[in-house]
């Protein structure tokens, strides 16, 4: 968390880049206002001129009068560029905060984006950040205005008449105290929709991922219940929000009303004691007027300041995240095939229970580990290390003898590919979803890789055919083997198989099979195994349970070494009918 010293700070530091167009803009802004103020004194002039009279009275006017209308028109051409100079700067440095957010948020690790749902974090970059820009365009400027009319405004009085600022200067105090304890109230309420239609959106969003489940459960009906009432509690907060502005709106008119005539009252007192002029009690009243604006422009933008400063703590708050995993390595490991060395590694998600425990053991360069173990034994976890998609908690993991933290990032993906249990499927052609956008690789290569994975059949097909949303149409076997031609098309020095637990067909399997066989070729390679017949052709096998090395050794060896974890597993899967004399836990193991 950041304190608010520090987020004023950075916000400082995040406008600093336009800061020459925001001075720009306060010129312009101060122009604007000074001239809305010039404009009055112009009428008092004429006033005072045409009561006074004289031979050349109607020749001054006429100057007078012509000065009003340049004033006029100038003030117009400056207020246009102050919203169109204002709206542009703010969509400058928002843009920026933008593209600094997503890069800041793309760089966060695994756990970074395991605690923040992707609708939080787009609601960050994009919600947030346009409020704010709203806030520097829009707000800012009016505000600074006002302001400026305001103190403006009471110090032409004060040349004028030292009573008639005294006066303007508590009007506007009062005025103020008016619109401030009202806007307590509408903002409680604001924040108490902003409130109920977050819970709304996220029902909504819930129910319809879930859509399938809450169909097959027949929970439609209770679904459509729970939306009828939290919609009802949002529409319910949006009509006390209206209210509580309305009353404010009231409050406002209100005050101007009573300042306009306490202006008349005090203005008709000092001319007819003969202390100012008609002009100066015309101007006073024409002041109180001027105060309109400003009064109504802090009432109607009260709900983007209220806005804008949530999502100015939770911008600023987001650029302070560090990620754990910080790329400052420079050590490239030697070229080939990368040895694999967990050193004492221990690993828990921050929540104290350990996931991996003491792991210790070396897996030589070009060469394959097995590893099989129960769910939430750990597997997943351990091939996170090897991506350094996490950061160990205790001991050390080595690639060629290089500790991962001084391996550059970039170095580090280029020669370190991951088959993930589920893969993720984009929108996009097949070639898209093979290359993952990159153009570089040619239309030979990326069929090539897929052939490579078995997936010949679908370039068959054409790779420019768009695979449908989230790549509807492949089964879950396919999409392993097309994250597989992925990694073909790398071609990296260590690959990290986690194996789909779905089951696959027995054809897509004996596919998997042979292509995992061939992708061993020439690399080191981890395979997460849920099925025996991936574990043929490794050369280890790795039995993880409760996050700790049960069992490891080579493969050969421990199929034949009949006291074995992995002898158990063999046995159960050629002959079935056995399973019933081997243990529970063994059966577990290849879950
Ligand atoms: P499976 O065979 O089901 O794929 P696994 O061996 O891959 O299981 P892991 O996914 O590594 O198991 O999980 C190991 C333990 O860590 C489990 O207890 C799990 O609940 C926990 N765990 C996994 N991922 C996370 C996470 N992102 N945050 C917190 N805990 C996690
Ligand atoms: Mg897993």
């Amino acid at each position: 968390m950041t304190t608010p010293t520090s987020r004023w700070r950075a916000l400082a530091a995040l406008l600093r880049p336009d800061a020459r167009r925001w001075a720009c803009l306060g010129v312009l802004v101060g122009v604007s206002s000074a001239l809305s103020l010039a404009g009055p004194l112009v009428v008092r002039r004429i006033v005072d001129i045409a009561t006074e009279g004289g031979d050349d009275a109607a020749s001054r006017i006429t100057r007078a009068a012509l000065l009003f209308l340049a004033i006029a028109v100038v003030t117009q051409l400056i207020m246009v560029s102050v919203a169109w100079f204002a709206t542009v700067t703010a969509w400058r440095t928002t843009n920026t905060i933008r593209l600094t957010m997503a890069r800041h948020v793309l760089g966060l690790d695994h756990e970074f984006h395991r605690t923040h749902t992707p609708g939080e974090l787009i609601q960050r970059v994009d919600g947030d950040v346009t409020s704010v820009s709203d806030f520097l365009g829009r707000v800012v400027p009016k505000l600074t205005g006002a302001a400026a009319v305001v103190v403006g405004m009471v110090g032409v009085l004060a040349v004028i008449d030292w009573r008639l600022a005294v006066g303007a200067a508590w009007y506007v105090a009062a005025a103020g105290a008016v619109v401030v304890r009202g806007r307590h109230r509408a903002v409680g309420e604001s924040s108490d929709e902003m409130g109920a239609y977050a819970a709304l959106y996220g029902g909504i969003e819930e129910r319809l991922t879930a859509s399938e489940d809450l169909r097959a459960n027949g929970a439609g009906r209770h679904a459509m219940w729970r939306f009828i009432d939290e919609s009802g509690r949002a529409m319910r907060s949006a009509v006390r929000r209206e209210s509580a502005f309305l009353r404010l709106w009231w409050a406002v008119q209100a005050s101007l009303s009573v300042g306009s005539v306490a202006a008349l009252v005090a203005g008709t007192a000092l001319v007819s004691a003969g202390s100012i002029t008609v002009g100066t009690a015309f101007l006073l009243f024409q002041y109180v007027l001027l105060l309109e604006r400003p009064l109504e422009d802090v009432v109607h933008e009260l709900e983007t300041i209220q806005k804008a400063n949530g999502a100015m703590v939770r911008v600023i708050d987001l650029l302070a995240v560090e990620p754990a995993v910080v790329d400052e390595g420079t050590t490239l490991p030697a070229a080939g095939p990368l040895s694999v060395a967990f050193d004492h590694l221990s690993f828990d998600y921050g929540d104290g229970e350990s996931v991996l425990d003491d792991v210790h053991l070396t897996l030589a360069a070009g060469r394959s580990m097995g590893i099989v173990g129960r769910t939430g034994s750990g597997k997943t976890t351990l091939s996170r290390l090897v991506l350094r998609l996490v950061e160990a908690t205790g001991g050390q993991l080595r690639l060629n003898g290089v500790p991962i933290a001084e391996i550059p990032m970039a170095e580090l993906r280029r020669r370190v590919a991951m088959i993930p249990q589920e893969v993720e499927l984009f929108s996009g052609t097949l070639r898209d979803n093979v290359t993952l956008f990159d153009p570089r690789p040619t239309d030979a290569a990326v069929e090539r890789a897929l052939e490579q994975a078995g997936l010949g059949a679908l370039v068959a097909g054409g790779i420019h055919r768009e695979l449908g949303a989230g790549g509807a149409g492949l089964s879950a076997g396919e999409a392993q083997l097309l994250a597989l031609a992925r990694v073909w098309l790398r071609d990296p020095d260590l690959v990290v198989l986690d194996e789909a637990t779905a089951r696959v067909d027995p054809e897509t399997e004996a596919r998997l099979d042979a292509a995992v066989t061939a992708l061993m070729e020439g690399r080191t390679t981890l395979v997460i195994a849920h099925r025996l017949s991936t574990l043929r052709h490794v050369d280890e096998i790795l039995v993880l349970d409760h996050g700790r090395v049960l069992e490891h050794g080579d493969r050969d060896e421990l199929a034949a070494d009949e006291t074995s974890r992995f002898h158990h597993l063999l046995e159960i899967a050629l002959e079935p009918h056995r399973a019933d004399d081997v243990v529970d836990d063994d059966l577990e193991l290849l879950s």
